[in-house]
């Protein structure tokens, strides 16, 4: 059986199957809704259902509660269809007809950044396009059928190797190969490009609010790389919080940046600094509400850990942001994913 799934205000209907989520019949015929992690586990695709009813898949009430199910809302990457459905979305043009594939790569390159984060870039077949729009991410493919997020910390460019910045997680299946038996020229299956967080063009040129901890630095580097190849105007502020002073890298490429681009404000913050730091101590979250503590008329991008990401979130909606402006990559846990 096939039912309807219609999109307000779009307009745009298409097919979907009862197995199907909302957001994988999307994303099937092309139409990009807003979305990170596909586990249920971050809430960006949280939407409504105008009409119709479906099955709400497994959802943490965290995510999702009861009152705002009773509202009508639901995750789009975990709900299916039990008959024909009308749902309420801003779709994400940017994103739309970007293909999503399944591609192998070779590892051409590991550089260690930092004690704990490993970079590793990855050569994609001659053959193959791949596009993607910078800060978005891919599924690295398990043999056991799991799979693994990783943003892209590169930009695109015929041939260019995909950059992913690997932190690594102590007894992470995935992750502790990466710093243990990973070598060069290995093969790893991917999918992607994933998710719908890459900067948004503004006719307004509001400031950009950056935020990330730790290797959410890597979405926000090819951010960057393009706001600066592109001479995009915008205030740029960028907030980078880490554990220890030596848990930042790339220290000599934002150093260039910031004295290259006098629109380019680089905040580093420590939160358990020594003697050797200088710097701002603390979370970032504190540093950027004490730096604006009323914000209206920015556009944010938030990522990694979290705790930070949904903490941030909220107090920037507090403190004047409207939510649509809050863009968020919440490195998230693979609970649950499969291929
Ligand atoms: C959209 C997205 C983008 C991401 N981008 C990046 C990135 O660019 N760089 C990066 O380093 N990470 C990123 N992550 C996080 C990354 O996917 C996880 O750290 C990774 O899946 C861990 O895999 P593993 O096999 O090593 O650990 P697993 O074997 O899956 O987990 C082992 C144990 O560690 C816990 N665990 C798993 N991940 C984490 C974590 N991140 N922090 C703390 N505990 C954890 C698990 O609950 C489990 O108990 C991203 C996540 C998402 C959802």
């Amino acid at each position: 059986m096939i039912y309807r799934l219609r999109i307000e205000p779009s307009g745009h209907e298409m097919d979907i199957a009862p197995t199907e989520t909302i957001l994988e019949a999307a994303l099937r015929h092309g139409y990009a809704l807003p979305y990170s992690c596909r586990a249920g586990t971050c809430a960006t695709c949280k939407g409504k259902i105008v009409s119709g009813s479906v099955d709400y898949g497994e959802v943490d009430a965290k995510m999702l509660s009861d009152d705002e199910i009773a509202q009508g809302y639901a995750l789009f990457c975990q709900a299916t269809p039990l008959g024909d459905v009308t749902i309420e979305a801003k779709e994400v043009g940017a994103a739309a007809g970007i293909q999503i594939k399944t591609l192998p790569s070779r590892v051409a390159r590991i550089v260690d950044l930092a004690p704990d984060v490993r970079a590793i870039f990855l050569q994609l077949p001659s053959t193959e396009e791949f596009h993607y729009l910078p800060g978005q991410y891919i599924d690295i493919l398990l043999k056991d059928g799991s799979r693994r997020g990783f943003s892209i910390a590169s930009t695109p460019s015929p041939g260019g190797q995909l950059e992913l910045h690997i932190k690594r997680v102590p007894g992470g299946r995935f992750t502790e190969h990466v710093f243990s038996t990973m070598k060069e020229k290995d093969i790893l299956r991917f999918e992607g490009p994933l998710g719908t967080f890459f900067v948004r063009e503004d006719p307004e040129q509001r400031p950009l609010l950056m935020a990330a901890t730790g290797t959410g630095f890597a979405p926000i580097k090819g951010m960057l790389q393009q706001l600066f190849a592109n001479s995009d105007p915008r205030p740029i502020y960028f907030y980078w919080g880490v554990r220890y002073p030596q848990d930042f890298y790339y220290q000599d490429l934002l150093q260039e940046w910031q004295h290259r681009h006098s629109h380019f404000h680089l905040i580093q913050v420590v939160s358990r600094p020594d003697a050797s730091w200088k710097g701002r101590c603390g979370y970032i979250t504190d540093a950027i509400l004490q730096d604006f503590p009323t914000i209206g008329k920015f556009s944010a991008y938030l990522c990694g850990h979290p705790d930070m990401v949904f903490d941030l979130s909220a107090q920037l909606e507090k403190a004047g942001i409207d939510s649509q402006d809050i863009y968020a990559d919440a490195f998230v846990f693979a609970k649950g994913k499969s291929s």
